[in-house]
């Protein structure tokens, strides 16, 4: 075999070739849209009851098809859905004078296939469009995972309370080992609580567990109810659409809010994709979702996002899965979840049009916690990406979900949550906490920071909590005992709010101050620019706020922690005639307020090599400020005009250095040292070293910059801008330039 060619090995080792890639194929249902088998779309009524649909007599229908015609579809509208042509149905949605409500009751008669046809006519731009103006809820909002690989509560306790100053309403726990889920449930809730009132919890794990956990108050809301396109996989799974809907509504008769999980690619990964397209099979699961009386669905990107994304036009289908989630007037919890690639462009791309269109949830499930701490397996987004996600938001003025967070308010938190926590479990006898172990929890990153949790802890506590029947009133209780009243009163209120029943509403999430944000107190009203979800301008300024941003001020006073300087000023600086000499022009700021160079070297230091590699070549150097100009052309033009060896050197005090001669034009120079950033002491005594070469009228080889693959401009440009309005305050015209000398270190 021949070697491939240099360009393809190293194309070879980027980190999106870690991806698999499938060439479709029908037959195992590996393509996102447009199977020849995906049935043309059709529905005869007879007498009130659907006798066809898609093609297919009921007589012939599966357990989807039927549940479906019997319970999922508008029959009054459903012959002017379906007379309504795919393209002019595709059309209403993006045209922002057709109501949402109109596109939504015009779908709610139309069969999957029907609607499957009209969304894939919409190209990506017209999808994001689609979710800005088709989600239920107006205000936008996201779900973290709160996990560890131990199931340590002290840290699920602390990590819940970062996710919930972070912004997430919705926290989603579950566990690696099946017997720790009680502890996991009550860890969290205790920790969203010490941050924030009306954080959604859930514990996702096998439904009776879940369902006895929600039952106790122990958990808010519930989407592990699976959907799947095919009769077989119900029927692999010993279920039926009946089931999934008996326990949809034994979930939502408790109060606990409930969404159904689907997304296109599980059927080809189980094996029975029927060979039709992912996009059909998803469309039959969102009609059963609506079917049976779910508010909501979480898809697009959930376990079998990789094989979605393996094939064309997947990540595409993943989107219009969303879309129509909303179309069918249910709860869109927009995926972004398992992790689709490792390449970061990629998982970027796919989540981008769905972050800035803005859907009720735009991860069902970012990774609030480190990677290898998400026990659901490493999400979309995680702890690694928190900064990223604020910045994205700052960077597009989008509402992303998420708040930046001060450290010292998340230290007081996770402290607090670790605390309650601990003081809980020791009131119930539930478990005790070394001081080690909380110490290690507060601080840590991930649970490999917490070498001291036991990790049978969470296993006998679990045991105690379903043996001594203890429900949230009882934690309630117990934090109220030990002096936690805010976090009582705060889960005390979810009960309440659980009774009442209107977060049960399509898409509802509690604002910090219970208040319910749901399709029917805060639907999505956009009808096209200057309508819509808008941030108010104190969310803006809260997002952003981020806690990188810096003013002229901060960089001010970030020069002045290194304000000493050894340079000395001795009086106006003279044209000298000695052809040894040579003058280092130095920026107007230097040593006055700015000590610093860019490359973290400070002024002084930078002067010190020069002058040193200037006396290797047997030259003086002569340190000159420019006090009229800013512009290091003119600084090192100014200074060889000064020097007996017409060769000057330019350094502006954030050290950008370049080596002139007194008969050049002002941009003509002899060397530049552009990059300062990457600059260091050898390279500033090697500029030394050429410029004296110079002077002595040698041609030496120019330094040429190091090699650097990094985004330099990014990282100090902002910076650059500061540090030339501070240059420019202490630039004087018409002041003459001034000799310094470094004097010696006194210390
Ligand atoms: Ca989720």
């Amino acid at each position: 075999m021949t070697r491939p060619i240099g360009r393809f090995r190293f194309m070879d080792e980027q980190r999106v070739n870690l991806d698999g890639f499938a060439v479709p194929d029908v037959d195992l249902g590996l393509l996102a849209f447009d199977s020849p088998n995906d049935p043309e779309p059709s529905l005869v009524i007879a007498d009130g009851v659907v006798v066809q649909m898609d093609s297919r007599e009921r007589a012939d229908f599966d357990l989807l098809d039927r549940f479906i015609a019997d319970h999922g579809l508008d029959l009054v509208t459903a012959e002017e859905a379906m007379a309504t042509s795919e393209l002019a149905y595709a059309r209403m949605i993006v045209d922002p004078g057709v109501p949402r409500g109109e596109v939504v009751r015009l779908a709610a008669g139309m069969t999957p296939a029907k609607l499957a046809r009209c969304l894939a006519l919409l190209r990506p731009a017209e999808l994001t469009i689609g979710l800005t103006k088709c989600r239920a809820r107006r205000t936008p909002s996201n779900q973290a995972h709160v996990t560890n690989r131990s199931d340590d509560p002290l840290l699920l306790a602390a990590d819940a309370a970062t996710a919930a100053a972070f912004g997430f309403r919705e926290v989603e726990t579950t566990v690696p080992v099946l017997g720790d889920a009680p502890s996991n449930a009550i860890a969290v809730s205790i920790g969203s609580a010490v941050a924030s009132a009306g954080i959604l919890v859930q514990c996702s794990v096998e439904e009776a567990l879940e369902l006895e956990m929600g039952m106790r108050g122990l958990v808010s809301y519930a989407e592990t109810v699976s959907l799947y396109g095919t009769e077989q996989i119900f029927i692999d799974g010993d279920d039926t659409p009946w089931s999934k809907a008996f326990l949809t509504s034994a979930y939502a008769s408790r109060g606990i809010k409930m969404r159904v999980t689907s997304g296109g690619g599980s059927e080809a990964l189980m094996g029975s994709a029927e060979g039709r397209s992912m996009f059909y099979l998803e469309a039959r699961c969102v009609a059963l979702a609506r079917a049976i009386g779910s508010q909501g669905v979480q898809n697009g990107g959930i376990d079998a996002a990789s094989v979605a994304g393996a094939v064309p036009s997947g990540v595409r289908a993943m989107m219009a899965e969303n879309l129509m989630v909303m179309l069918r007037n249910l709860e869109s919890c927009t995926g972004n979840d398992a992790l689709m690639s490792e390449s970061h462009v990629r998982r970027t791309s796919r989540t981008h049009p769905i972050f800035i269109g803005g859907t009720d949830f735009i991860t069902s499930g970012f990774g609030s916690i480190q990677r290898y701490d998400n026990m659901f397996g490493p999400s979309q987004w995680n702890a690694e990406d928190i900064d990223d996600w604020l910045v994205m938001q700052r960077d597009w003025g989008v509402d992303g979900g998420l708040r930046p967070a001060a450290e010292p308010e998340v230290a007081r938190l996770r402290e607090r949550a670790t605390d309650a926590v601990r003081d809980v479990y020791q009131v119930l006898g539930l478990a005790d906490f070394s001081d080690e172990w909380r110490d290690q929890a507060i601080d840590a990153a991930g649970s490999k920071d917490v070498p001291a949790a036991d990790l049978m802890t969470p296993l006998s506590a679990s045991r105690l909590i379903r043996d001594g029947q203890v429900t949230m009133l009882d934690v309630i209780a117990a934090l109220d005992e030990t002096g936690y009243e805010l976090e009582a009163e705060r889960l005390l209120a979810m009960l309440r709010a659980r009774v009442i029943g209107d977060y049960l509403q399509t898409s509802a999430i509690f604002t910090e101050d219970m208040q319910v944000l749901s399709l029917v107190t805060d639907p999505n009203d956009y009808a096209g620019p200057g309508t819509g979800y808008q941030p108010t301008p104190d969310r803006q300024v809260e997002m952003d706020g981020i806690r990188q941003q810096r003013s002229v001020d901060d960089l001010r006073s970030e020069q002045a922690s290194f304000a000493s300087s050894r340079l000395a000023s001795s009086g106006p600086a003279d044209v000298q005639h000695d052809p040894r000499d040579v003058v280092i022009g130095v920026s107007p700021a230097t040593g006055r307020a700015i000590w610093r160079t860019l490359c973290g070297l400070t002024v002084d230091e930078a002067l010190a090599e020069l002058l040193a590699g200037l006396e290797e070549e047997g030259c003086r150097g002569r340190i000159v400020r420019i006090n009229d100009t800013i512009d290091l052309g003119l600084i090192g033009l100014t200074a060889a005009r000064l020097a007996g060896s017409g060769i000057g050197i330019g350094l502006q005090a954030k050290g950008t250095a370049l080596i002139h001669r007194r008969d050049l034009t002002p941009l003509a120079n002899l060397e530049l040292y552009s990059v300062a950033p990457t600059l260091d002491r050898s390279a500033y005594r090697q500029l030394g070293v050429n410029a004296g070469r110079h002077a002595k009228g040698s041609t030496p080889e120019p330094l040429r910059n190091p090699y650097s693959d990094e985004a330099i401009e990014a990282r100090y440009h902002t910076t650059v801008v500061s540090l030339v309005a501070i240059e420019r305050q202490c630039c004087a015209p018409g002041l003459p330039p001034e000799t310094l000398a470094l004097e010696e270190d006194r210390r």
